[in-house]
């Protein structure tokens, strides 16, 4: 039988209580298709700088670089924003995508027939909507240098280098391979150099990949054409901070935010974790909706692992479980049937 090691970071808030739930259906699943997951926990974030006294110790990332892959909770929350840059939770996390080289985020964005009413946009522009947003990760202004603020002047850089701009291109046109066969880059390269090395990279990249069309787009024009027509778009790719706010944009065109997940790939242990943060004000509550962590439980499987059907049987569950109604609150004004709690949502799509 074969055996995978998983860590898992569960993190602060709703963490513990959504990883908790997708550790019973990756369980479930495993025995379903006859392999078997071993876990580790790990710390990072708020309960690490409780625990050990530093947002990301040593031991997360040695760990979680000897795994098959990271299921990730979520960090951070009130209680420690006060604390100097270097020692916050969200300090952590760049470190820890850094340290991984995880330089692909990819946000799939899909609108399930049972939800089209949960979207703040109507029903016949965001139905069979499906993108898939590859956001460069650990590059560009988050962490170019110099950067600096000295209360009377302050600076960020945006940088990407060909080649960090190649590995995330070819990323973005191998899912296009997979799909429907076409790559919008996003930039903004009628004001910025680094855009226009961005663009031409991309030129160059879909000569190799004569099936894909590849169209430009400045990213004004981008978020605007996200909530205007969503259903134009299948892949796009773009850089760190337009990839953070056309992902976020991409996921009001599907409805809560407790549905989407993410993965964020690269050259060593890929992360898996919902987008959404940890929700401090409906912690322990039992009310936080756990599909988005399931979701990425389920590209988990299908990504590093390599565990395509047992993906699939995830996906399908939840489709299922939303069809049938079940609603976490967060849902509830949607078609629900039955609304449940963390938990039973778990159960619920487990035993599907
Ligand atoms: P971060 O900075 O970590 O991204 P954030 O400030 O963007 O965090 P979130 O933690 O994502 O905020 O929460 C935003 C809102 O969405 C909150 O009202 C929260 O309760 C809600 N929310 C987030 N995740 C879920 C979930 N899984 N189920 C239900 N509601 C959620
Ligand atoms: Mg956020």
């Amino acid at each position: 039988m074969k055996r995978y090691n998983i860590s898992l970071i569960k993190g602060d808030g709703i963490g513990p209580e959504i990883v908790d739930e997708a550790v019973k259906v990756l369980d479930t699943v495993a025995g379903a298709c006859s392999f078997t997951l071993d876990y580790k926990e790990y710390l990072m974030g708020g309960i690490a700088i409780d625990e050990t006294g530093v947002p990301l110790p040593t031991e997360t990332v040695e760990g979680v670089l000897k795994s098959d892959a990271c299921l990730f909770g979520a960090i951070g929350g009130e209680k420690w924003d006060t604390l100097p840059r270097d020692l916050r939770p969200e300090t952590g996390l760049l470190k820890f995508r850094e340290e991984m080289g995880v330089y692909a985020n990819l946000r799939p964005a899909i609108v399930y027939d049972e939800l089209v009413n949960a979207s703040t946009l109507k029903p016949e522009v965001i139905e069979g909507c499906d993108i898939m947003v590859v956001r460069e990760l650990i590059g560009g202004i988050y962490f170019g240098q110099p950067r600096a603020n000295d209360g009377q002047k302050a600076y960020n850089t945006m940088v990407y280098t060909k080649p960090e701009i190649e590995r995330i291109g070819k990323q973005a046109f191998e899912f296009a391979m997979k799909r429907d066969k076409r790559v919008c880059s996003v930039d903004k390269a009628n004001v910025l150099e680094v855009s226009q090395l961005w663009r031409d990279t991309m030129e160059e990249i879909a000569k190799d990949y004569p099936a894909v069309e590849l169209t430009h787009m400045y990213v004004d024009n981008a978020a605007m054409q996200l909530v205007r027509n969503p259903k134009q778009f299948d892949v796009i790719v773009t850089g760190n901070i337009f990839g953070d706010i056309l992902s976020d944009t991409a996921s009001m065109v599907v409805g809560s935010i407790g549905l989407l997940p993410s993965a964020s790939t690269g050259d060593k242990t890929a992360i898996y974790e919902p987008i959404h943060g940890s929700a401090p004000d409906i912690a322990g509550q039992g009310i936080a909706n756990p599909i988005a962590t399931i979701e990425s439980a389920a590209m988990m499987l299908r990504y590093s692992l390599g565990e395509v059907e047992a993906a699939s049987k995830i996906e399908t569950a939840i489709r299922n479980v939303l069809k049938d109604g079940y609603r976490t609150k967060d849902l509830a004004a949607y078609d629900a049937k039955e609304v449940v709690t963390t938990a039973e949502m778990g159960d619920i799509i487990a035993n599907y």
